[in-house]
């Protein structure tokens, strides 16, 4: 075989089950691919001596027909999972030296299914942000080129990054990514990937550093929805470490996968079209042309509350975030700068602990919190979000699923990022209401843009749907042959 690293993950667990390369060879080819793009800036720590012993456990395993459903696929980790023993930094200076004692549920559930880790990718910090520029370890950068302006480096989506940079390029098979507002969807979108955040609490959120705890979930970034398949019904499981894990039957989403939608009624949602441009517009009109060709009836409905989506997501995270992120305070974790009082010493190792974003959002967290604020935001966002589920749960009464674009753009430039936080928070226009609701919803890379950029559609479905998107996705994978189109780029 000659580029390994090509394969997809299905495709490779195939090759190493029929012999075809060895998970040594393959482990090999990521990390001499690795060294070469160390540009991307896409790991925040490699770990290949570890993914070579793994491989050499799985060659072994393979060998005497005893490989495990993930079985020597090599496989990078979002630096926000905790991983016994290897460097774990949420993208922040304040866990620059920190090395758990203890695996995450979901990283431990793959190493039990066999896969070998390549290391620890980069993120924006505490995964805040949507473009990955607020990593303390530097930006990363997309591997995609814009087609008139190849000079130009873009951003690969935030705040999993890393992970979509390391998958775009192929210093992975595949990675896992996190989901609070966006952060697996957006950057799936940005660079050309299948992304999917499942259902609040079908991943356990065990060892995952915390962002918003209500809101983050866990989930693949892949090539293909067959091999997003194969990661989640890896990382998802029951988990009594995590008190909102769900007790949910994972069933075999891969070998279930059929891209049928005839039938299937999919909704069109009027505030999601609402000031959309030309090439985003175009995007939805393809996604709804591919679901009518295949069968499926078209419906337009409405969903009142997403307007206020957006404001609300950004009272519920920065409040959750600055109440998980008081544990950092130099004395247990990471990063110590000493004062000369106890304050002094909280005070100097958050300064220069946490970065510019994160200091923000702890600040409007506390902010919303504080006695005569509460009222007045948390408690109004909390019932805001109530009827945004609501609104939710109405509109599956009348449709299967609802497809949106994923994002209002394709990627921009590191040096076009916009100077105001806020306009960087419309980003996640089109994904936040989903964490909200605690809905599964999946992007799909659909179409490239004037530029040559990817451009993805997000299908959103009621809880637990996850099945259900896999097969509308593989219907919209089908259709669009986003393969087909870049294998000449
Ligand atoms: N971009 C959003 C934020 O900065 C979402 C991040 C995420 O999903 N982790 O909060």
């Amino acid at each position: 075989m000659t580029d390994l690293t090509k394969l997809t993950l299905t495709e490779a667990r195939e090759a190493l089950l029929t012999k075809k390369c060895s998970a040594v060879e393959l482990t090999q080819s990521f990390i001499a691919r690795m060294e070469k793009h160390r540009d991307l800036n896409a790991y925040i720590t490699e770990t290949p001596e570890i993914a070579l012993d793994q491989a050499k456990e799985s060659d072994k395993r393979i060998a005497s027909n005893q490989a495990r459903p993930m079985e020597g696929l090599p496989l990078g980790i979002k630096d926000l999972f905790c991983t016994k023993n290897i460097r774990t930094t949420a993208g922040s200076k304040i866990l620059s030296n920190f090395v758990p004692k203890y695996e995450s549920t979901v990283s431990q559930n793959l190493l039990d299914a066999g896969a070998v880790f390549l290391g620890k990718t980069n993120m924006d910090e505490f995964a805040m942000g949507s473009a990955n520029l607020t990593s303390a370890f530097g930006p990363v950068i997309s591997p995609w080129k814009r087609k008139n302006n190849p000079n130009k480096q873009l951003v690969p989506g935030g705040s999993s990054g890393g992970s979509a940079a390391a998958v775009a390029a192929r210093l992975a098979l595949a990675t896992t990514a996190s989901d609070t507002g966006g952060s697996i969807r957006q950057p799936a979108a940005f660079t050309g990937l299948v992304g999917i955040k499942p259902t609040y609490g079908l991943c356990s959120r065990y060892g995952m550093v915390a962002f918003a705890s209500s809101l983050d979930q866990a989930g693949p970034l892949t090539h293909t929805v067959k091999d997003a398949a194969l990661m989640l019904q890896n990382m998802a499981s029951h988990d009594e470490k995590d008190a909102t894990s769900l007790k949910a039957n994972i069933p075999d989403y891969l070998a279930n996968i059929s891209p049928v939608v005839k039938g299937l009624k999919v909704g069109i949602a009027k505030e999601y079209m609402e000031n959309l441009d030309d090439e985003t517009q175009a995007l939805l009109q393809k996604g709804i042309d591919w679901l009518i060709e295949a069968g499926a009836t078209i419906h337009h409905v409405s969903l009142k509350t997403t307007p206020y989506a957006l404001p609300t997501y950004y009272i519920i995270a920065p409040a959750e975030a600055s109440s998980n992120l008081a544990r950092y305070d130099g004395v247990r974790y990471g990063v110590r700068v000493n004062g000369k009082t106890l304050d002094e010493l909280y005070e100097n190792t958050r300064r220069e602990g946490f970065g510019e974003e994160v200091r923000r959002r702890i600040m409007i967290g506390t902010y919303v919190l504080s006695a005569g604020y509460y009222d007045a935001y948390y408690l109004k966002a909390q019932k805001v979000r109530k009827l945004i589920t609501q609104d939710f749960e109405n509109t599956f009464k009348e449709v299967d699923v609802i497809l949106t674009p994923t994002t209002p753009s394709a990627a921009f430039a590191i040096d076009e990022k916009p100077s105001d936080p806020v306009k960087m928070y419309l980003n996640d226009i089109f994904t936040v209401t989903v964490n909200l609701a605690g809905l599964p919803a999946i992007s799909i890379p659909s179409s490239l843009n004037q530029e040559g950029l990817p451009l993805g559609l997000q299908i959103i479905g009621p809880h637990l749907s996850e099945q259900l998107l896999f097969n509308v996705a593989a219907a919209i994978e089908e259709a669009a042959d986003f393969a087909t189109q870049i294998k000449s780029l």
